[in-house]
């Protein structure tokens, strides 16, 4: 195929780790660069599409939120998009009550009445016990509290995880912040917000540069034999399916979810609202039009996303790494596998079997062409 011959390099994976990728070395390094994608769209799982009947912009693959204090990344991102102001809050509703989500004073004052300062919530925080910290159900209880706990954390957890809290690791609860004053915002990154004109435009918008072509509904191993000696690949699809699943099959977590399109202005008056009871069985609704409020929509329209978890099956679109001590055992093997391949460079969330943010997944990107491909791409 002509468009593998005249590339310096294959991009497998059109997500932002491979865009970014792409974008540097076309535009700084003057390679060619080939993008194979196996879906229909760029973007990988931020990908967005505006539902026509009631122009709300909907995240294929749920509510992607672009938060960073990497400066060097957001400088980067800048050159490809505006950002609203839009600031993520998130409400938890437990036994038919509404409660802020990450817990702050507010929550911490509506389960134990009397709590109203910031340092009475400093020392209940404080007052929970702190001995055994080496699973997801201690941490969680010693950093909230036995009654949080159970109102938010537990019946989440399992429904997100089919997974006894107490198997879990604990780093997993270090990722919600938890807050003795009443700032509600889920992230307290610097720079916060989504793109002006959707996540669309500003994928399109890095690969622009000509010497950049890009192959959709096209699988990489259909085309892997094709690829010449000195062609680089940069791969960032699953990295035990590059070996063929030699050393097992990683775990990973897979979401469902059903949209839907509600006649009415607004649905839950929140862009996100997680349900932290055993029924329903979904984790979360996502309501797309709350994420950009400077924004015009049809009247009497909005679009909801009901999210549910499950293990991911071999066919299924893999998102969370479980990250069992097996899994890290396997992933060890694959890894050292790669290191011995000269041309092929592993990346992103599904290449390096990490939860990688977008911001993380761009500041990887910049950093493999900084310190790798741009010396390994001169004089090609
Ligand atoms: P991906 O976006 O997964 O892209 C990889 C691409 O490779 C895919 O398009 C896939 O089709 C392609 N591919 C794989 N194998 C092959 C193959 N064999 N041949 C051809 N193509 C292949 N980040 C945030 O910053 N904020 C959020 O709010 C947020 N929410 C998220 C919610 C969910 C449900 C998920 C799953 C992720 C979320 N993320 C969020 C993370 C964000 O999606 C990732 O950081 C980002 O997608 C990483 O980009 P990537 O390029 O590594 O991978
Ligand atoms: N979590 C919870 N209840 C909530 C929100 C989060 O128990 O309402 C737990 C859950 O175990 C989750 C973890 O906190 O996996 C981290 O939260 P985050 O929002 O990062 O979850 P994600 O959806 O990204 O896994």
């Amino acid at each position: 195929m002509e468009w593998i011959r005249e590339a310096d390099v294959i991009v497998v994976g059109a997500g932002f780790f491979g865009l970014t990728v792409a974008e540097r070395l076309a535009s700084e390094s003057q390679k060619r660069v080939a993008i194979v994608d196996s879906r229909d769209h760029i973007g990988g799982n931020a990908h967005s599409y505006i539902e026509a009947s009631s122009q709300v912009e909907v995240h294929t693959y749920g509510s992607h939120l672009f938060h960073t204090n990497n400066e060097k990344v957001w400088k980067y991102v800048s050159k490809f998009t505006e950002f609203n102001n839009y600031q993520h809050r998130v409400f938890a509703i437990s036994r038919g009550e509404v409660f802020s989500l990450p817990v702050n004073l507010q929550t911490l004052s509506q389960l134990y009445p009397g709590i109203t300062t910031v340092e009475q919530a400093a020392q209940l925080l404080a007052s929970f016990p702190k001995d055994e910290l080496n699973n997801f159900e201690s941490k969680a209880i010693s950093l909230v509290g036995e009654i949080a706990y159970n109102r938010f954390i537990k019946n989440y957890t399992e429904k997100q995880w089919q997974t006894n809290p107490r198997d879990l690791p604990a780093e997993i609860i270090s990722r919600l912040p938890i807050r003795t004053n009443l700032d509600g915002r889920y992230f307290s990154d610097k720079y916060q917000g989504l793109p002006m004109d959707g996540y669309q435009k500003w994928q399109e918008k890095m690969v622009t540069d000509e010497k950049i072509s890009i192959q959709l509904n096209t699988d990489f191993f259909d085309i892997q034999s094709q690829i010449g000696k000195n062609q680089l690949v940069i791969y960032t699809g699953p990295i035990d399916r590059y070996f063929g699943y030699k050393y097992g099959v990683l775990g990973w977590r897979t979401l469902d979810f059903e949209t839907e399109v509600v006649e009415v202005d607004d649905y839950q008056g929140n862009s996100v609202v997680n349900y932290c009871d055993e029924i329903p069985e979904y984790t979360r609704i996502h309501e797309f039009k709350h994420l950009h409020p400077e924004r015009s929509y049809t009247a009497g329209k909005t679009v909801i996303m009901k999210e549910f978890s499950r293990f991911a099956g071999k066919t299924d679109d893999p998102y969370y790494p479980i990250n069992t001590s097996e899994d890290r055992a396997k992933l060890n093997k694959y890894r050292e596998e790669a290191a011995q391949l000269k041309n092929v460079y592993f990346g992103g969330r599904l290449g390096t079997y990490q939860y990688l943010d977008m911001h993380m997944a761009i500041a990887s990107a910049l950093s493999l062409y900084e310190n790798e491909l741009r010396l390994a791409t001169t004089g090609q």
